[in-house]
């Protein structure tokens, strides 16, 4: 998911030499899980005492209450051109056009689709910064 953050510094969208490396790599770990998957044997990663705590205090406590912030937080800068794009892309069905402007319905889930295909970038949930580049799928890295 972090891939798909577009507007926030501490995700920056990959470029396409090390999306390269780290499609190599998942390759790499996919092909170990098979094989150990198929010998029966069993690893769990991230069950020690340290990254149970990590997890709990650094994601969990804050995520609820960023989810929620972003059910409402949508926003729509004045470079839209009403092309009904976002509209139509939504899945939760949260944005509308109702008296030439776009309206929310507080029903966000942060997929971040919209942001990362407004053709004008005028749109943005959460995080306000302007949307410079925009996720286009791991295929539109690698280009
Ligand atoms: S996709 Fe962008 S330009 Fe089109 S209606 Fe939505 S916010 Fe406006
Ligand atoms: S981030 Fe996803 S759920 Fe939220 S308004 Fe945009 S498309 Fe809809």
């Amino acid at each position: 998911m972090p891939n798909n953050i577009c507007n926030f510094f501490l995700f920056p969208l990959a470029n396409p030499n090390k999306m390269q490396r780290y499609l190599k790599k998942a390759e790499k770990k996919l092909s170990r899980s098979c094989q150990n998957i198929k010998n029966e044997v069993v690893k769990k990663r991230g069950f020690n005492f340290v990254s149970q705590h990590l997890g709990l205090w650094t994601q969990r406590a804050h995520f609820g209450a960023l989810e929620k912030k972003a059910q409402r937080d949508v926003r729509i800068s004045a470079e839209c051109n009403l092309c009904g794009k976002c509209v139509r892309i939504c899945p939760m069905k949260n944005l509308k056009i109702t008296d030439r402007r776009i309206v929310q319905l507080d029903q966000c889930t942060l997929c971040y689709r919209c942001v990362n295909q407004c053709p004008q970038k005028a749109i943005t949930v959460l995080v306000h910064t302007q949307v410079k580049k925009q996720y286009q799928g791991i295929v539109g890295l690698l280009k």
